[in-house]
């Protein structure tokens, strides 16, 4: 995709911190991180999303995933590590070339989890039985 942000990062035509390359993904530090050593983890061919992106290749990506995380972890001394993949603009996605972000947690980051939606009487069984539905193959 010649007019793809993260794929001109790719090709080197944006400059990146880079962190680790290999012959199927590309991981550099996001330039608005939520902490400092925040990552992005993409696959190195233009795939929008996770809708997008065959499952072999997802896989992929999230192999180099779970063998950066703890190395994060530990060269920056996090106490903890938030994975995340936003797909689409209702859910944060802002650049439409997928990635995993790694980011780095500290006890005393002052980041709070999500607020909850909690479910009134009987909605989480309603949810259970239409997701059920939903796997049934
Ligand atoms: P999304 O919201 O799509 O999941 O995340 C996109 C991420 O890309 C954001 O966290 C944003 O800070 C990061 N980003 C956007 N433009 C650039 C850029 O030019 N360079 C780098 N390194 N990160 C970027
Ligand atoms: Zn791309």
């Amino acid at each position: 995709m010649n007019d793809c942000l993260f794929c001109k990062i790719i090709r080197a035509e944006i400059p990146s911190e880079k962190v680790y390359e290999d012959d199927a993904t590309y991981a550099f530090l996001d330039i608005h991180p939520v902490n400092h050593g925040h990552l992005l983890v993409v696959p190195k061919t233009h795939v929008k999303d996770i809708y997008d992106i065959p499952r072999k290749d997802f896989s992929r990506l999230m192999e180099t995933v779970h063998e950066l995380a703890p190395i994060v972890k530990a060269a920056l001394n996090a106490d903890g590590i938030n994975i995340g993949m936003n797909n689409e603009g209702a859910a944060g996605q802002l650049v439409f070339h997928a990635h995993i972000h790694i980011i780095p947690r500290f006890s005393d980051d002052g980041h709070r989890h999500w607020h909850g939606n909690p479910y009134q009487d009987g909605e989480i069984t309603k949810v259970g039985d239409a997701l059920r539905k939903a796997f049934e193959k």
